[in-house]
């Protein structure tokens, strides 16, 4: 921050998810894309998806498209079997990534791959800027050994996705919003301050514990999405024993947003056209 001051994000908005179910009836938390909290530009969609009974998670999402966005997967535990129409599989297994570039379509199924146990994770929707959204598909899938951890001060780490903290640098790349995304630990009584570019939108998710953000000393546990204001620097505290929570920055698009299930494109042409392509068999 060249010894200047740094600005401290505050907690500008908190929301609580809306339980939901999606695909062929997976219960899910839905924290992004709800009446409440229509979007966090460029994040349009976040889904928590946390269950240890088989009948909330095991009819998984069967066959559907997707056109003008990234869907990114975060497995915390249990493995999800993926396909698409292009010929691409593969097994996403506990602590991996898959970041999608859908681009101008692909068609594919998330399954379920366990009969029981612990499922748990997250689906985070990235919006594609105008320019890109008819780029050819693309998959960024990253093994938790190729996830790389950030030693941060008082015995915080972190995962690092995507966008780099403490000359550590993610691995996915090429992505248009510049993200940053986080898997933080923070053990009890730990505090992190990291910078983060002004420019981008950021929200937080502790799922585990519960912590303080900004300057301000309220306690926000499991359940609560913490949308930032502006600021520099984002400061969170674990604020009774240990915590974990996920950090996800962006650069917002600041473009028209037409959007129906699982197309988002920018004006309602583009969308009746992606169902046009779509039932053409044209993904
Ligand atoms: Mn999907």
């Amino acid at each position: 921050m060249d010894g200047s001051r740094m600005i401290l994000r505050p907690a500008a908005r908190i929301v609580r998810g809306t339980p939901t179910s999606d695909g062929a009836g997976v219960k899910l938390n839905r924290l992004i894309g709800t009446q409440q909290l229509d979007s966090v530009d460029p994040f349009l969609m976040l889904d928590e998806f946390r269950s240890d009974d088989a009948n909330d998670y095991i009819a998984g999402f069967p066959e559907h498209p997707h056109r003008g966005f990234e869907t990114v997967t975060y497995m915390l535990a249990g493995k999800m079997r993926h396909g698409d129409n292009k010929g691409h599989s593969g097994r996403l297994d506990a602590g991996s990534v898959q970041w999608m570039t859908a681009g101008r379509g692909i068609v594919h199924s998330e399954m379920p791959e366990q009969e029981n146990g612990l499922m748990w994770g997250f689906q985070l929707w990235v919006n594609l800027p105008a320019k890109d959204k008819m780029t050819a598909p693309r998959y960024q899938e990253i093994p938790p050994a190729e996830i790389p951890t950030a030693s941060l001060p008082a015995g915080v780490t972190a995962k690092v996705i995507a966008g780099e903290i403490a000359g550590v640098r993610g691995p996915i790349n090429g992505i248009a919003t510049q993200p940053t995304m986080l898997d933080i630990a923070l053990p009890a009584g730990g505090t992190v301050t990291l910078p983060l570019p002004a420019t981008h939108a950021v929200f937080l998710y502790p799922f585990e514990g519960t912590i303080a953000v900004g300057e301000a000393p309220d306690t926000i546990g499991h359940g609560n999405l913490i949308v930032l204001g502006p600021g520099d620097a984002v400061r969170i505290a674990a604020s009774g024993g240990a915590a974990r929570v996920l950090l996800v920055a962006g650069r917002p698009l600041n473009e028209p947003v037409a959007r129906y299930g699982p197309f988002v494109m920018n004006t309602p042409q583009e969308i009746r056209q992606a169902a046009i392509d779509y039932q053409a068999g044209r993904f």
